[in-house]
Protein backbone atom coordinates (compact mmCIF):
# COMPACT_ATOMS: atom_id res chain seq x y z
CA UNK A 1 0.00 0.00 0.00
CA UNK A 2 1.11 3.35 -0.87
CA UNK A 3 2.75 5.74 1.84
CA UNK A 4 4.11 8.78 2.33
CA UNK A 5 7.15 9.75 4.36
CA UNK A 6 6.46 13.29 6.17
CA UNK A 7 10.09 13.49 7.78
CA UNK A 8 13.34 11.86 8.46
CA UNK A 9 15.81 13.31 10.94
CA UNK A 10 18.16 11.59 13.10
CA UNK A 11 20.37 12.38 16.43
CA UNK A 12 23.54 11.43 17.35
CA UNK A 13 23.27 9.60 20.48
CA UNK A 14 25.67 6.89 22.44
CA UNK A 15 25.86 3.21 21.97
CA UNK A 16 26.67 -0.20 24.69
CA UNK A 17 30.56 1.44 24.36
CA UNK A 18 30.20 4.79 24.66
CA UNK A 19 30.80 5.30 21.37
CA UNK A 20 28.20 7.66 18.95
CA UNK A 21 26.08 5.97 16.86
CA UNK A 22 22.69 7.87 15.17
CA UNK A 23 19.06 6.94 16.12
CA UNK A 24 16.91 7.67 13.50
CA UNK A 25 13.52 8.74 13.19
CA UNK A 26 10.63 8.89 10.77
CA UNK A 27 7.43 10.22 10.45
CA UNK A 28 4.83 8.56 7.98
CA UNK A 29 1.99 11.42 6.52
CA UNK A 30 -0.53 9.29 8.45
CA UNK A 31 1.15 10.59 11.43
CA UNK A 32 2.84 7.31 12.58
CA UNK A 33 6.22 7.72 14.04
CA UNK A 34 8.61 5.53 14.55
CA UNK A 35 12.21 5.11 15.49
CA UNK A 36 15.31 3.34 15.40
CA UNK A 37 19.23 2.62 17.14
CA UNK A 38 22.40 1.85 14.91
CA UNK A 39 24.50 -0.97 15.78
CA UNK A 40 28.40 -0.98 15.52
CA UNK A 41 31.05 -3.73 15.36
CA UNK A 42 34.49 -3.80 16.50
CA UNK A 43 35.92 -7.11 14.19
CA UNK A 44 34.29 -5.57 11.15
CA UNK A 45 35.06 -7.82 7.73
CA UNK A 46 36.96 -5.60 5.26
CA UNK A 47 33.99 -5.90 2.82
CA UNK A 48 31.45 -4.46 5.03
CA UNK A 49 29.43 -1.27 4.11
CA UNK A 50 31.23 1.58 5.01
CA UNK A 51 30.28 3.21 8.59
CA UNK A 52 30.31 6.85 8.41
CA UNK A 53 32.07 8.94 11.09
CA UNK A 54 33.61 12.19 11.26
CA UNK A 55 37.27 11.64 11.69
CA UNK A 56 37.56 14.47 14.12
CA UNK A 57 39.84 13.89 16.79
CA UNK A 58 38.88 17.02 18.62
CA UNK A 59 35.14 15.06 19.37
CA UNK A 60 34.59 11.46 20.68
CA UNK A 61 38.40 10.71 19.27
CA UNK A 62 37.38 10.72 15.58
CA UNK A 63 34.15 8.50 16.22
CA UNK A 64 31.28 11.33 15.95
CA UNK A 65 28.76 10.89 13.52
CA UNK A 66 27.87 14.29 12.61
CA UNK A 67 28.41 13.97 9.22
CA UNK A 68 25.97 10.74 8.64
CA UNK A 69 23.13 12.47 10.90
CA UNK A 70 23.30 15.46 8.76
CA UNK A 71 22.84 13.45 5.59
CA UNK A 72 19.70 11.84 7.57
CA UNK A 73 18.50 15.56 8.38
CA UNK A 74 19.47 16.98 4.54
CA UNK A 75 19.96 14.72 1.82
CA UNK A 76 17.82 12.06 2.65
CA UNK A 77 15.11 13.76 4.02
CA UNK A 78 15.04 16.17 0.64
CA UNK A 79 15.12 13.64 -1.39
CA UNK A 80 12.76 11.05 0.63
CA UNK A 81 9.79 13.28 2.57
CA UNK A 82 7.00 14.89 0.69
CA UNK A 83 6.55 12.01 -1.71
CA UNK A 84 4.57 8.92 -2.29
CA UNK A 85 6.38 5.66 -2.02
CA UNK A 86 5.04 1.68 -3.23
CA UNK A 87 7.18 -0.15 -0.23
CA UNK A 88 10.57 -0.49 1.44
CA UNK A 89 11.75 -2.12 -1.33
CA UNK A 90 11.57 1.55 -3.34
CA UNK A 91 13.13 3.30 -0.37
CA UNK A 92 15.87 1.67 0.15
CA UNK A 93 16.54 1.38 -3.39
CA UNK A 94 16.38 5.31 -3.73
CA UNK A 95 18.50 5.82 -0.56
CA UNK A 96 21.23 3.58 -2.52
CA UNK A 97 20.88 5.26 -5.90
CA UNK A 98 21.18 8.54 -4.01
CA UNK A 99 24.28 7.66 -1.63
CA UNK A 100 25.91 6.24 -5.46
CA UNK A 101 28.64 4.32 -4.46
CA UNK A 102 28.99 0.31 -4.01
CA UNK A 103 29.22 0.29 -0.24
CA UNK A 104 27.21 3.36 0.82
CA UNK A 105 30.33 4.95 1.42
CA UNK A 106 29.17 8.52 0.81
CA UNK A 107 25.91 8.71 2.94
CA UNK A 108 26.84 6.33 5.07
CA UNK A 109 25.82 2.38 6.18
CA UNK A 110 24.94 3.96 9.20
CA UNK A 111 22.51 6.42 8.26
CA UNK A 112 20.56 4.44 5.76
CA UNK A 113 20.58 1.48 7.98
CA UNK A 114 18.85 3.77 10.48
CA UNK A 115 16.58 5.13 7.73
CA UNK A 116 15.57 1.50 6.46
CA UNK A 117 14.64 0.14 10.27
CA UNK A 118 12.83 3.03 11.36
CA UNK A 119 10.73 3.10 8.68
CA UNK A 120 10.09 -0.77 8.24
CA UNK A 121 8.80 0.08 12.10
CA UNK A 122 6.69 3.03 11.06
CA UNK A 123 5.42 1.02 8.15
CA UNK A 124 4.29 -2.05 10.35
CA UNK A 125 2.85 0.23 13.33
CA UNK A 126 1.10 1.97 10.32
CA UNK A 127 -0.46 -1.22 9.34
CA UNK A 128 -1.28 -1.82 13.11
CA UNK A 129 0.59 -5.16 12.54
CA UNK A 130 3.89 -6.08 15.10
CA UNK A 131 7.26 -5.46 13.46
CA UNK A 132 7.76 -9.47 13.19
CA UNK A 133 4.37 -10.07 11.19
CA UNK A 134 4.59 -6.90 8.98
CA UNK A 135 8.38 -7.93 7.97
CA UNK A 136 8.29 -9.60 4.56
CA UNK A 137 9.71 -13.69 4.79
CA UNK A 138 10.50 -15.55 1.90
CA UNK A 139 9.19 -19.37 2.12
CA UNK A 140 10.23 -20.27 5.86
CA UNK A 141 7.74 -19.73 8.19
CA UNK A 142 7.75 -17.92 11.20
CA UNK A 143 9.27 -19.27 13.76
CA UNK A 144 11.13 -18.59 17.61
CA UNK A 145 14.80 -18.43 17.14
CA UNK A 146 17.30 -20.75 19.33
CA UNK A 147 19.13 -17.80 21.23
CA UNK A 148 22.77 -18.43 21.42
CA UNK A 149 23.97 -16.34 24.24
CA UNK A 150 27.40 -15.59 23.99
CA UNK A 151 28.37 -15.68 28.05
CA UNK A 152 32.27 -15.69 27.57
CA UNK A 153 34.15 -13.01 25.36
CA UNK A 154 37.88 -12.66 24.01
CA UNK A 155 39.61 -11.43 20.81
CA UNK A 156 38.55 -7.50 20.19
CA UNK A 157 35.26 -7.76 22.76
CA UNK A 158 37.49 -8.11 25.86
CA UNK A 159 40.95 -7.27 27.33
CA UNK A 160 42.25 -10.76 27.95
CA UNK A 161 44.61 -12.96 26.71
CA UNK A 162 42.09 -15.39 24.71
CA UNK A 163 42.31 -14.93 20.89
CA UNK A 164 39.05 -16.53 20.36
CA UNK A 165 36.35 -14.19 20.27
CA UNK A 166 33.00 -15.58 21.76
CA UNK A 167 31.51 -18.68 22.93
CA UNK A 168 27.96 -18.79 23.16
CA UNK A 169 25.51 -21.90 24.73
CA UNK A 170 22.39 -22.36 22.47
CA UNK A 171 19.52 -24.01 24.45
CA UNK A 172 19.00 -26.47 21.40
CA UNK A 173 16.38 -28.85 22.87
CA UNK A 174 14.19 -25.83 24.80
CA UNK A 175 10.52 -26.31 24.92
CA UNK A 176 10.28 -22.51 24.02
CA UNK A 177 11.66 -19.07 24.12
CA UNK A 178 11.30 -18.05 27.82
CA UNK A 179 12.73 -21.87 28.80
CA UNK A 180 15.39 -20.79 26.26
CA UNK A 181 16.76 -17.81 28.22
CA UNK A 182 16.39 -19.26 31.43
CA UNK A 183 18.24 -22.06 30.48
CA UNK A 184 20.61 -19.51 28.85
CA UNK A 185 20.59 -17.28 32.56
CA UNK A 186 20.94 -20.22 34.74
CA UNK A 187 23.92 -21.76 32.28
CA UNK A 188 25.45 -18.05 32.82
CA UNK A 189 24.90 -17.84 36.66
CA UNK A 190 26.77 -21.37 36.77
CA UNK A 191 29.62 -20.51 35.00
CA UNK A 192 30.32 -17.09 37.06
CA UNK A 193 30.50 -19.42 40.02
CA UNK A 194 32.87 -21.76 38.54
CA UNK A 195 34.91 -18.89 37.35
CA UNK A 196 34.87 -17.13 40.65
CA UNK A 197 35.59 -20.88 42.13
CA UNK A 198 38.49 -21.38 40.07
CA UNK A 199 39.77 -17.74 41.32
CA UNK A 200 39.45 -16.31 37.99
CA UNK A 201 37.94 -12.68 37.77
CA UNK A 202 34.18 -12.23 36.80
CA UNK A 203 34.30 -8.39 35.06
CA UNK A 204 32.14 -8.29 31.91
CA UNK A 205 33.79 -7.78 27.79
CA UNK A 206 31.80 -5.68 25.67
CA UNK A 207 28.98 -8.04 24.64
CA UNK A 208 27.85 -9.37 28.56
CA UNK A 209 29.84 -12.31 28.84
CA UNK A 210 32.79 -13.00 30.99
CA UNK A 211 36.11 -12.02 30.10
CA UNK A 212 38.61 -13.78 32.67
CA UNK A 213 42.57 -14.24 31.88
CA UNK A 214 42.12 -17.89 30.40
CA UNK A 215 43.80 -18.07 26.81
CA UNK A 216 43.71 -21.49 25.75
CA UNK A 217 40.00 -22.32 24.32
CA UNK A 218 39.92 -25.71 25.27
CA UNK A 219 40.17 -24.76 28.84
CA UNK A 220 37.44 -22.63 28.23
CA UNK A 221 34.78 -24.81 27.00
CA UNK A 222 35.97 -27.46 29.59
CA UNK A 223 34.10 -24.85 31.95
CA UNK A 224 31.29 -24.23 29.57
CA UNK A 225 30.45 -27.52 29.84
CA UNK A 226 30.78 -27.96 33.30
CA UNK A 227 28.91 -25.28 34.26
CA UNK A 228 25.85 -26.48 31.47
CA UNK A 229 26.40 -29.80 33.92
CA UNK A 230 26.20 -27.68 37.31
CA UNK A 231 23.16 -25.98 36.01
CA UNK A 232 20.87 -29.42 35.00
CA UNK A 233 20.93 -29.51 31.55
CA UNK A 234 22.10 -32.08 29.04
CA UNK A 235 24.74 -30.72 26.45
CA UNK A 236 23.97 -31.12 23.13
CA UNK A 237 20.61 -30.86 20.88
CA UNK A 238 18.27 -32.17 23.29
CA UNK A 239 19.72 -30.14 25.75
CA UNK A 240 22.63 -27.02 25.24
CA UNK A 241 25.28 -27.27 22.80
CA UNK A 242 28.09 -24.55 22.16
CA UNK A 243 28.50 -22.28 19.06
CA UNK A 244 32.12 -20.48 18.29
CA UNK A 245 32.78 -17.31 16.91
CA UNK A 246 36.95 -17.34 17.01
CA UNK A 247 36.96 -14.40 14.21
CA UNK A 248 39.92 -15.68 12.76
CA UNK A 249 40.64 -12.82 10.73
CA UNK A 250 41.71 -11.06 13.72
CA UNK A 251 44.15 -13.58 14.88
CA UNK A 252 45.54 -14.44 10.79
CA UNK A 253 48.91 -13.10 10.43
CA UNK A 254 51.00 -13.77 7.03
CA UNK A 255 52.83 -16.33 8.84
CA UNK A 256 49.64 -18.31 10.11
CA UNK A 257 46.68 -18.22 13.26
CA UNK A 258 48.79 -16.89 16.25
CA UNK A 259 46.59 -18.79 18.90
CA UNK A 260 47.66 -18.49 22.17
CA UNK A 261 51.16 -17.82 21.11
CA UNK A 262 51.46 -20.48 19.24
CA UNK A 263 51.34 -20.23 14.86
CA UNK A 264 49.15 -22.56 12.98
CA UNK A 265 48.42 -22.75 9.32
CA UNK A 266 44.96 -23.07 8.69
CA UNK A 267 45.49 -27.65 8.39
CA UNK A 268 46.58 -27.01 11.80
CA UNK A 269 43.68 -24.78 13.04
CA UNK A 270 40.96 -26.86 11.13
CA UNK A 271 42.61 -29.99 12.80
CA UNK A 272 42.24 -27.98 16.55
CA UNK A 273 38.22 -27.28 15.48
CA UNK A 274 38.05 -31.07 14.78
CA UNK A 275 39.61 -32.26 18.25
CA UNK A 276 37.36 -29.86 20.06
CA UNK A 277 34.24 -30.89 17.99
CA UNK A 278 35.32 -34.19 19.12
CA UNK A 279 35.00 -33.57 23.05
CA UNK A 280 32.49 -30.82 23.15
CA UNK A 281 28.96 -30.38 22.19
CA UNK A 282 30.06 -27.65 19.28
CA UNK A 283 27.30 -27.53 16.63
CA UNK A 284 28.40 -24.06 15.26
CA UNK A 285 31.45 -22.53 14.26
CA UNK A 286 31.70 -18.87 12.80
CA UNK A 287 34.78 -17.28 11.02
CA UNK A 288 37.10 -20.42 11.95
CA UNK A 289 38.79 -19.17 9.45
CA UNK A 290 39.98 -15.54 8.46
CA UNK A 291 38.96 -13.82 5.30
CA UNK A 292 42.13 -13.40 4.71
CA UNK A 293 42.39 -17.08 3.35
CA UNK A 294 39.71 -18.43 0.90
CA UNK A 295 41.85 -21.61 0.53
CA UNK A 296 41.43 -22.39 4.37
CA UNK A 297 37.35 -21.32 3.94
CA UNK A 298 36.86 -23.91 1.17
CA UNK A 299 39.19 -26.88 3.07
CA UNK A 300 37.28 -26.09 6.25
CA UNK A 301 34.24 -26.59 4.40
CA UNK A 302 34.61 -29.32 3.24
CA UNK A 303 36.75 -31.05 6.09
CA UNK A 304 33.91 -30.17 9.32
CA UNK A 305 30.74 -28.70 7.21
CA UNK A 306 29.27 -32.30 6.77
CA UNK A 307 29.46 -32.34 10.99
CA UNK A 308 28.30 -29.13 11.93
CA UNK A 309 27.12 -25.54 11.13
CA UNK A 310 29.93 -23.38 9.48
CA UNK A 311 28.89 -19.49 9.56
CA UNK A 312 30.51 -17.01 7.63
CA UNK A 313 30.85 -13.49 8.53
CA UNK A 314 33.72 -11.14 8.17
CA UNK A 315 33.78 -12.86 4.58
CA UNK A 316 29.87 -12.59 3.74
CA UNK A 317 29.45 -9.11 5.15
CA UNK A 318 25.71 -10.32 4.73
CA UNK A 319 26.14 -8.96 1.18
CA UNK A 320 23.72 -10.74 -1.35
CA UNK A 321 26.41 -10.56 -4.37
CA UNK A 322 29.42 -12.33 -2.01
CA UNK A 323 27.17 -14.58 -0.25
CA UNK A 324 26.01 -15.69 -4.21
CA UNK A 325 29.93 -16.23 -5.04
CA UNK A 326 30.32 -18.15 -1.86
CA UNK A 327 27.75 -20.24 -2.67
CA UNK A 328 29.11 -21.16 -5.83
CA UNK A 329 32.42 -21.90 -4.66
CA UNK A 330 31.25 -24.24 -1.89
CA UNK A 331 32.53 -21.70 1.16
CA UNK A 332 30.51 -22.27 4.72
CA UNK A 333 26.75 -23.85 4.66
CA UNK A 334 25.39 -20.59 6.86
CA UNK A 335 25.91 -16.69 6.81
CA UNK A 336 25.82 -14.71 9.84
CA UNK A 337 22.95 -11.81 9.29
CA UNK A 338 24.12 -8.24 10.66
CA UNK A 339 21.90 -5.45 9.34
CA UNK A 340 24.56 -2.82 9.89
CA UNK A 341 27.26 -4.68 7.31
CA UNK A 342 24.86 -4.37 4.12
CA UNK A 343 23.23 -1.45 5.20
CA UNK A 344 19.51 -1.92 4.30
CA UNK A 345 16.84 -3.64 5.75
CA UNK A 346 15.40 -5.14 1.90
CA UNK A 347 19.17 -6.47 1.05
CA UNK A 348 19.51 -7.90 4.74
CA UNK A 349 16.12 -10.11 3.55
CA UNK A 350 17.48 -10.54 0.30
CA UNK A 351 20.89 -12.04 1.51
CA UNK A 352 19.08 -14.14 3.70
CA UNK A 353 16.22 -15.53 0.67
CA UNK A 354 19.67 -16.56 -1.72
CA UNK A 355 20.81 -18.75 1.58
CA UNK A 356 17.75 -20.02 2.20
CA UNK A 357 17.08 -21.07 -1.56
CA UNK A 358 20.72 -22.27 -1.47
CA UNK A 359 19.93 -24.34 1.52
CA UNK A 360 22.43 -22.29 4.14
CA UNK A 361 21.36 -21.21 7.43
CA UNK A 362 21.16 -17.81 8.35
CA UNK A 363 21.71 -16.71 12.12
CA UNK A 364 20.90 -12.94 13.05
CA UNK A 365 23.23 -11.25 15.25
CA UNK A 366 23.53 -8.00 16.51
CA UNK A 367 26.21 -6.03 17.30
CA UNK A 368 29.26 -5.45 19.94
CA UNK A 369 28.32 -1.94 20.25
CA UNK A 370 24.58 -2.06 20.13
CA UNK A 371 21.41 -0.25 21.53
CA UNK A 372 18.11 -1.06 23.08
CA UNK A 373 16.59 -1.07 19.61
CA UNK A 374 14.96 -4.99 19.37
CA UNK A 375 14.56 -5.13 15.72
CA UNK A 376 16.49 -8.02 15.36
CA UNK A 377 14.63 -10.16 17.26
CA UNK A 378 11.38 -9.65 14.75
CA UNK A 379 13.30 -10.00 12.04
CA UNK A 380 14.55 -13.90 13.45
CA UNK A 381 10.99 -14.59 13.94
CA UNK A 382 9.56 -12.85 10.91
CA UNK A 383 12.34 -14.74 8.83
CA UNK A 384 11.93 -18.03 10.51
CA UNK A 385 15.44 -18.89 10.61
CA UNK A 386 15.53 -20.13 13.42
CA UNK A 387 18.93 -19.04 15.33
CA UNK A 388 19.70 -15.24 16.46
CA UNK A 389 22.94 -14.38 18.70
CA UNK A 390 22.89 -11.27 20.85
CA UNK A 391 25.71 -11.24 23.25
CA UNK A 392 25.30 -12.60 26.85
CA UNK A 393 21.98 -12.90 29.10
CA UNK A 394 23.77 -9.65 30.51
CA UNK A 395 24.02 -5.88 29.85
CA UNK A 396 20.43 -4.03 28.70
CA UNK A 397 21.26 -3.50 25.47
CA UNK A 398 21.42 -7.50 25.08
CA UNK A 399 18.53 -8.52 27.57
CA UNK A 400 16.25 -5.86 25.63
CA UNK A 401 16.56 -8.82 22.65
CA UNK A 402 15.67 -11.67 24.98
CA UNK A 403 12.70 -10.07 26.24
CA UNK A 404 10.99 -8.97 23.01
CA UNK A 405 11.83 -12.69 22.17
CA UNK A 406 9.63 -14.04 25.02
CA UNK A 407 6.98 -11.04 24.51
CA UNK A 408 6.35 -12.50 20.76
CA UNK A 409 6.58 -16.37 21.81
CA UNK A 410 3.58 -14.61 24.53
CA UNK A 411 1.75 -13.06 22.21
CA UNK A 412 2.21 -16.11 19.49
CA UNK A 413 2.46 -19.54 21.49
CA UNK A 414 1.36 -21.14 18.33
CA UNK A 415 5.14 -20.11 16.59
CA UNK A 416 7.59 -23.34 17.06
CA UNK A 417 10.76 -22.39 18.83
CA UNK A 418 14.01 -24.07 17.50
CA UNK A 419 16.11 -24.69 14.45
CA UNK A 420 13.97 -26.70 11.99
CA UNK A 421 15.84 -29.76 11.42
P1 LIG B 1 31.46 -7.22 15.98
O1 LIG B 1 31.59 -8.74 16.37
O2 LIG B 1 30.06 -6.78 16.16
O3 LIG B 1 32.44 -6.55 16.91
O4 LIG B 1 31.91 -7.12 14.53
C1 LIG B 1 30.57 -9.66 16.16
C2 LIG B 1 31.02 -10.83 15.34
O5 LIG B 1 32.21 -10.94 14.94
O6 LIG B 1 30.20 -11.69 15.05
ZN1 LIG C 1 31.57 -13.02 13.84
Amino acid sequence: MAFEIERVDALEVLDSRGRPTLTVTVALGDGTVAEAGVPSGASTGTREAVELRDGDAARFGGSGVTRAVANVNGELNDALAGRTWDDLASVDQAMRDLDGTPNKARLGANALIGTSMALARALAASAHEPLYEWLPGFGQPARMPVPCFNVLNGGAHAPNPLDFQEFMVCPLGAPSMAEAVRAGAEVYAALKKRLAAGGHATGLGDEGGFAPDLAEPEEVLELIVQAIADAGYPTGSEGVGIALDPAASEFWTADGYRVNGQLLSSGDLIARYAEMINRFPIWSLEDGIGEQDPEGWKAITAELGGRIQIVGDDNFCTNPEIITAAIADGIANAALIKVNQIGTVSETLDAMRICHEAGYGQMISHRSGETPDTFIADLAVATGCGQIKTGAPARGERIAKYNRLIRIAAERPDLPYGLDR
